[in-house]
């Protein structure tokens, strides 16, 4: 079994952005900067931006943090979405999901410039990213597709099951792995609450997405012998054992399903440290665009 070391790769990917960097510095071109929206206190949401920030910090691009308060209201979120489309100094932004529920999360997205949109949520840019034509893909899957490249895993004919549909993991991912490209060529299944039969799917599986959100939902008697098995989730569970008081599970069992396994990502370590690499890979791409 390996490891898909999702932190070593998204350091790698990093250290290639700080160098590009340093050239744009060098030649006296714009920096990259990077502006998130964050709604309230979430205390993922929160961990999440953090880190976000913080890695521009590392790498070398500009960062903004705009803040405000659940109680702010959807007309004032999306004057500063339009404020931040107008803004010459900020390549790209994203707003930080979930937002409170008086606040349409379409409305929000559909108000984003496309050409700022490092989250690849607009529409404009799904449609783009279904197509195949070069665009911002959002940042999990494309981080899942660059940790399958990094570790020259092959995908061509193999029968990949995704578990979950959501528009931000699930669905792209069926896509971008379907897609007549490399990393893709599978046949995907992709499956949600209502499909039947999902042992037997899995079993099929020579490569599972896991990305439901159901902490160790994925066992070693769902796994076929050397699968590839990509663990997106992450639950926070509440713990004493841990001075933060929480710990993150995946939605596999890691310990039973590993030893099953060709390739398998940890949980955290995984997929999440290549997230945060894709987005600001997607901000140095919205400089040029
Ligand atoms: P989501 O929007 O809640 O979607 C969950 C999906 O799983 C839905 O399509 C749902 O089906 C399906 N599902 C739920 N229970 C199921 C079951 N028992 N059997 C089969 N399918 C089931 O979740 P998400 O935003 O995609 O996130 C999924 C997980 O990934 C979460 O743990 C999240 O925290 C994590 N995540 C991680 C990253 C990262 O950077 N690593 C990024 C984003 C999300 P229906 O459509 O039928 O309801």
């Amino acid at each position: 079994m390996i490891l898909l070391d999702g932190k070593k790769i998204a350091d790698q990917i990093k250290a290639e952005i700080a160098q590009e960097v340093i050239q744009l510095k060098a030649a006296g071109k714009k920096i990259p900067h990077l502006a998130a929206i964050l709604v309230g206190h979430d205390g993922a949401s929160e961990t999440y931006v953090a880190s976000k920030v913080k890695s521009c910090e590392k790498i070398g691009f500009g960062s903004s943090l705009i803040r405000f308060e659940n109680t702010v209201t959807e007309s004032e979120l999306l004057k500063k979405i339009d404020e931040l489309n107008k803004d010459k100094e900020i390549d790209g932004f994203i707003v930080q999901l979930p937002l409170p529920n008086h606040i349409s999360v379409d409305k929000v997205i559909n108000a984003v410039d496309p050409k700022k949109d490092v989250d690849g949520f607009h529409p404009a840019n799904v449609g783009k990213m279904t197509l195949g034509l070069p665009t911002f893909l959002p940042a999990t899957p494309y981080g899942i597709i660059e940790l399958l490249k990094r570790y020259t895993i092959e995908t061509s004919g193999k029968h990949c099951v995704v578990l979950g549909r959501s528009n931000i993991v699930g669905t792209p991912v069926s896509i971008l792995l379907a897609r007549n490209a490399y990393p893709g060529n599978c046949t995907v299944t992709l499956c949600h609450s209502k499909t039947k039969n999902l042992k037997e799917m899995l079993l099929q599986a020579d490569i599972i997405i896991a990305a439901l959100g159901k902490p160790e939902f994925v066992t070693a008697d769902m796994v076929k012998q050397g699968a590839v098995v990509v663990d997106v989730g992450i639950t926070r569970i509440n713990t004493d054992k841990n001075p933060k008081g929480y710990e993150i599970k995946g939605d596999v069992k890691f310990d039973e399903v590993a030893p099953k396994c060709s390739y398998i990502t940890p949980v955290p370590g995984g997929v999440g440290a290549m997230t945060i690499a894709m987005l600001l890979k997607n901000t140095l791409l919205a400089v040029s665009k």
